[in-house]
């Protein structure tokens, strides 16, 4: 993950106002509205705080398994199809995508 996610709020361009180190936090903040968030993340990990959405994850994945059931495909071709949705789902859910 090596971008920030658009606001929460708005969907608007958020930036880093202040990376952190050791003894300040991380500031990330929303462009368009100002909505700010601070953490401990740093280095590598300064993107975490902000683009951690479990909430979204789970909406994202439920949706995706909802739909499973409606997955009609011949033979074989549905066993990986169903298999695909259910890792993509689970993939969605932590965050990985
Ligand atoms: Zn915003």
């Amino acid at each position: 993950m090596s971008e920030l996610k658009p606001c929460p709020f708005c969907e608007g361009k958020a930036r880093f106002e202040r990376i952190g180190n050791a003894r300040r936090s991380t500031v990330v903040v929303c462009e368009d509205c100002g909505c700010r968030h601070e953490s401990g993340f740093v280095g590598h990990m300064a993107y975490a705080g902000w683009n951690n959405r479990p909430h979204e994850n789970k909406l994202k994945a439920d949706a995706v398994r909802d739909s499973i059931g409606s997955v009609s495909c011949k033979g074989d071709t549905q066993y990986d199809v169903l298999r695909q949705l259910e890792e993509y789902a689970d993939k969605l859910e932590k965050g990985e995508l």
